[in-house]
C-alpha cells in the first residue's frame, strides 16, 4: 500500500514532465488522487505554483 508522501512526489514529478518514481504508475497516481481529496487538493497547488514559476521564468 502506498502512502500519501509517496503519491506526492510522484505527482510533482509529473508536473514537472519528470519520469514517476518507481513503483509508483500514473494508473495508480490517477486513483489515488481521484480517491484521496488532500491530495488533489496538493496537486492543484503544485500546479499553480508551476504556472506562476513558468511565467515568471519568462519575464
Ligand atoms: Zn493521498
Amino acid at each position: 500500500m502506498h502512502h500519501c508522501s509517496e503519491f506526492r512526489t510522484a505527482i510533482s514529478a509529473s508536473v514537472d514532465g519528470e519520469e514517476l518514481p518507481p513503483g509508483v504508475t500514473g494508473a495508480a497516481l490517477d486513483a489515488h488522487v481521484r480517491g484521496c481529496a488532500e491530495c488533489n487538493a496538493w496537486g492543484e497547488r503544485v500546479r499553480r505554483l508551476r504556472v506562476l514559476a513558468a511565467g515568471l521564468g519568462m519575464d
